[in-house]
């Protein structure tokens, strides 16, 4: 297989410093999962990108993952780490081992019942809206708290840890805040529950370094291994979240 050189080069060089942030915060670098985020990136890309020993992949639309999945490396693990709406879980819970944009207690309901449909149990993350941005999606910490109980006893949904997006800022102390926000709520969910939560998903190209130091457990990846998205939009693009869908 041809691997450009601009995709090993973007990959040796994240991995440098995810060691260097790991050690940093005395982690094993094996406890971070990075995970490529192949959004509008071809099928040949993904190629590359596993031939390079990435698994795990990230998609944040059902129907653009559902052209692509089946034209990608057999092997390989997918998750949806964008906006779900109800009319597309069945779709989803087809498609991908994790569902990590789980953003309200209706759509994990919804999930459910696609689950117990096409007989098998979603692994889901919560999506938390830390920061509170009225342009991003998730859980309010308040409401997550609220409703963590409801959540958790539904059947066919096995929650296995919480998910954000910082807000931009220049300044890289704010997305810090928020990191360590979403591990002190991560504890206070694992209180109530009474059982681990194994992961945090936190952390892109431009933040990763201070969410692994925070304790993040997964990395989502895109331009920062891929260089940026030719067919970029605005919308759900970069650093500028996708408008609300009514
Ligand atoms: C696009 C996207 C990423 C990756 O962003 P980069 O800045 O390109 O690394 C991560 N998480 C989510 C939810 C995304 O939509």
């Amino acid at each position: 297989m041809v691997v450009s050189m601009g995709l090993e080069a973007n990959l040796r060089g994240l991995q440098e410093r995810i060691g260097n942030a790991c050690r940093r915060a005395g982690r094993d670098p094996e406890s971070v999962t990075l995970m490529a985020v192949s959004k509008y990136q071809p099928p040949e890309a993904v190629a590359e990108a596993a031939g390079l020993g990435i698994k795990v992949f990230g998609e944040n639309k059902v129907q653009e993952a559902k052209a692509k999945i089946g034209r990608c490396p057999g092997s390989l693990r997918w998750q949806l780490i964008g906006h779900l709406q109800s009319n597309k879980c069945r779709d989803a819970v087809q498609l991908f081992e994790m569902i990590q944009s789980v953003d309200s207690l209706s759509l994990a309901r919804e999930i459910d019942k696609c689950a117990q449909k096409a007989a098998k149990t979603m692994a889901v993350l919560l999506e938390v809206n830390v920061a509170g941005e009225s342009t991003k999606f998730g859980f309010s910490p308040e409401a997550l708290v609220a409703e963590l109980e409801t959540l958790n006893a539904l059947p066919r949904v096995e929650i296995h840890g919480l998910m954000t997006m910082a807000p931009w800022s220049p300044d890289p102390e704010r997305p810090r805040a928020v990191f360590r926000e979403l591990r002190k709520l991560k504890e206070r969910c694992e209180e109530i529950l009474g059982a681990p939560l194994s992961e945090l998903s936190m952390g892109m190209s431009g933040d990763f370094e201070s969410a692994i130091e925070e304790g993040s457990t997964l990395i989502r990846i895109g331009t920062g291994l891929f260089g940026s998205r030719s067919a970029d939009r605005r919308e759900g693009a970069g650093k500028e979240p996708a408008p609300k869908e009514l």
